[in-house]
């Protein structure tokens, strides 16, 4: 054998035996369901598959579960019996009906429909299973009260269903994710492959998955490919949600649907504890100007989210500056806010710390004071005549109370004239996105010609179908209240289809 062929044959024969050895390394389990992710929509469809009688594996990545369930504090439901006692006769079919006009009927019909009509019978199972709700709310000035308030917040919820899973005899797999769906030569889900924390492979042969991940607003590079809000968009309450198992699906053969849209949040200053005064004057809606130095929307879209951050997309470089003066900040101080920023610094309150914190927000780059209009446009590079016009303008229509230009209410046209001038830098924020694989209204992954994939169903923030271009806050509890139903929703076709 000449050396060039030994060396060939040798390499041939350490690759075969690395493929060997990775066989061996790999342990197998079997079960009736693989639920992967054990957040709301997860831990839904494995208690829903482990009451029905399958044998369920629940695959979570991280330490503990409840993903960003543990942040929501509210449910979506209409016609549910606490809504009831309250004498609001929210019905489902006004509810279908508000949501498809709101999304100019992008959303998928029948899963907005199959959504909306379990919802109230959820809150009952979710009550049969221990979790307790305040009184149902709304979660916008002059929004509906569909946000179902749990007591204990999503922690609760997430809690409560993972006791609920392991009780009914699911088994968790920790640390440990899904990586990899494997189909028969028919095309049914036949496998599923898991990596611990270890590096481990687990081979788990099953004829069902559910994939129910999260979704990707920690995926820099996915966020830049597939929405128009780019890589940097601030993520709050989500940490790995990398999209895997979108990407699990997609590689199994799944259609996308509605990756282009976040569940967009209040823009404001990364980084801010939710203690913190300094974010506070960032999401007010006084005077908000882009880089070039213009006005750009009624800053009262503030109150609702989507549309603060769908302006704010539109904007060079998606930055913003809330510019105002000493007699508004001393308002804030001795007056109180007129946006709270969440349960911390909620509407009214005092920013009494807020000369305290100023120092750490101009360390930070997100704060600019100076004695001029001209020398605050120096600072945060804006043209200095451009910026000076667009004040004039503000101040001439404070005055006389009528915003000629975005027709806000003149309660929030506060002058921006008396020495010291503040600049807050604010940048789009999201809680999440909330698309990714393609659904029918039973939960079941669709492939590129509209056929279900057999065995394979996605729930949650994983999944499309629920908006057109933009989340809604108005019908409050909406991603909450879809990650849980179409969580029991695939746990019950799961069920139908391996017979039980
Ligand atoms: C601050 C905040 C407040 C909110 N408040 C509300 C509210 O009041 N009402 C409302 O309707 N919505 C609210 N939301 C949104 C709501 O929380 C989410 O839409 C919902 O929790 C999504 O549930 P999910 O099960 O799809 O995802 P998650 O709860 O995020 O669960 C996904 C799980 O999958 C795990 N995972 C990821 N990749 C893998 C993998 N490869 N293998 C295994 N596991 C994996 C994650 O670690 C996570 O535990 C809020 C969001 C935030 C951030």
């Amino acid at each position: 054998m000449s050396k060039k062929t030994f060396m060939v044959f040798f390499a041939a024969w350490s690759l075969a035996l690395a493929g060997y050895s990775q066989v061996f390394a790999q342990s197998t389990m079997s079960a009736d369901v693989v639920v992967v992710g054990a957040g709301a929509a997860g831990l839904a469809a494995a208690v829903t598959a482990a009451e029905g009688g399958a044998k369920v594996i629940i695959l979570e990545k991280m330490p503990a579960v409840g993903g960003t369930t543990n942040y929501a504090e509210g449910i979506f439901a209409v016609e549910s019996r606490l809504q009831r006692e309250k004498n609001l006769n929210y019905t489902k079919d006004w509810a279908f009906k508000y949501m498809m006009e709101y999304t100019h009927w992008r959303a998928n019909a029948r899963l907005a429909r199959a959504f909306i009509d379990k919802s109230p019978e959820t809150i009952d199972w979710l009550e049969k299973h221990g979790l307790k709700f305040k009184e149902p709310a709304a979660n916008y000035p002059g929004g509906y009260m569909t946000w179902h308030i749990i007591d204990g917040r999503g922690k609760a919820l997430a809690q409560t269903l993972y006791a609920q899973a392991q009780e009914k005899g699911a088994t968790v797999l920790m640390r440990t994710a899904g990586k990899e769906l494997i189909k028969d030569g028919k095309g049914r889900i036949a496998a599923l492959i898991a990596e611990d924390a270890a590096g481990k492979k687990i081979r788990i042969n099953t004829k069902t998955a559910v994939i129910a991940t999260g979704g990707f607003i920690n995926n820099k590079k996915m966020l830049d490919k597939y929405t128009a809000f780019g890589p940097d968009i601030v993520p709050v309450g989500s940490s790995g949600k990398t999209g895997e198992g979108i990407r699990m699906a997609w590689a199994a053969g799944a259609d996308a649907f509605g990756t282009d849209v976040l569940q967009l949040y209040r823009p404001g200053i990364p980084g801010e504890g939710p203690e913190s005064h300094l974010n506070a004057p960032a999401r007010q809606p006084y005077l908000w100007v882009n880089q070039l130095g213009d006005r750009f929307c009624d800053e009262s879209i503030i109150f609702s989210w989507p549309y603060a951050g769908n302006a704010l997309a539109n904007q060079p470089g998606r930055v913003m500056y809330v510019i105002f003066d000493e007699n508004t900040k001393k308002y804030m101080i001795e007056k109180g806010i007129d946006v709270g920023v969440g349960v911390m610094v909620p509407v009214a309150t005092k920013l009494t710390k807020l000369d305290g914190e100023l120092q750490r927000g101009i360390d930070r780059g997100f704060v600019f004071v100076a004695p001029s209009v001209k020398e605050l446009a120096a600072k945060i590079k804006v043209d200095a005549a451009r910026l000076q016009a667009t004040i004039d303008e503000y101040n001439s229509m404070a005055d006389s109370r009528q915003d000629r230009l975005f027709a806000k209410d003149p309660k929030y046209m506060q002058p921006v004239r008396k020495a010291n001038f503040y600049a807050m830098k604010a940048v789009p924020f999201a809680l999440g996105t909330l698309g990714g694989i393609k659904i029918n209204h039973k939960a079941e992954v669709l492939d590129k010609n509209q056929e279900a994939i057999p065995g394979l169903y996605a729930a949650g923030n994983d999944a499309g179908g629920l908006y057109g271009d933009s989340y809604d806050v108005v019908l409050a509890g909406s991603t909450l209240g879809f990650a849980v139903n179409t969580g029991r929703i695939a746990g019950e076709n799961a069920l139908k289809y391996i017979g039980k």
